[in-house]
């Protein structure tokens, strides 16, 4: 049954693994932010899954392209396995109804707030979506948690602004993954859910 599903913490990447930078493509604009590691490797002992879920419509609009976004996680990617927490996926949605470039124009299921991405990575690789953790920067993170079925909403302070409204939508709000590692602390060690 459904007793081999692991639970994961899904991450948003920008604003929530690398400081947001507008249609950050370029490995020397990719800072990451404090605290992002000491999480995922509270979370990954713990037995969860560490899947980033991120909308990419920079490859719609044609600021770059699929190859430099693919160098970009591959790197990325290489740090998180150099920090002792390798990611169990990266996942990312090209697509924009208003897109540039045709090849990526469409209404994509995947693009948050939908869930496609998170719905998919848990089919993928077993997942108990209800027992799983969503932390973004943005609404749509939330949201797109929220349809997929997470159990717990995790909403962190980048450059955007949160209204109260937002932060009602998320069960814990953080400044960052930095601050998240106290919610990890208080997460794992309190009474299961
Ligand atoms: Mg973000
Ligand atoms: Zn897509």
């Amino acid at each position: 049954m459904t007793t081999q599903q692991r639970p994961a913490l899904f991450l948003d990447r920008d604003g929530v693994i690398n400081k947001e930078i507008n249609y950050l493509h370029r490995i020397k604009d990719f800072i990451f932010l404090p605290g992002v590691f000491e999480t995922c490797r509270l979370f990954q002992e713990a037995g969860f899954a560490v899947i980033v879920v991120t909308n990419q419509s920079g490859i719609a609009r044609g600021y770059y392209t699929e190859e430099d976004y693919g160098i970009l996680t591959e790197w990325m990617r290489q740090q998180f396995i150099h920090a002792g927490v390798p990611l169990t996926d990266v996942l990312h949605c090209p697509h924009l109804p208003e897109a540039q470039v045709t090849l990526y124009r469409m209404a994509c299921p995947c693009r948050k707030p939908n869930p496609g991405m998170i719905l998919d990575a848990s089919q993928r690789h077993g997942i108990d979506v209800s027992r799983s953790i969503m932390v973004g920067d943005k609404l749509s993170d939330i949201q797109a948690g929220h349809k997929a079925g997470v159990g717990h909403l995790v909403l962190v302070h980048s450059s955007y602004e949160i209204t109260l409204e937002d932060a009602q939508r998320a069960h814990y709000v953080a400044e960052g993954l930095g601050q998240t590692t106290a919610f990890a602390h208080w997460f794992l060690q309190g009474p299961p859910p």
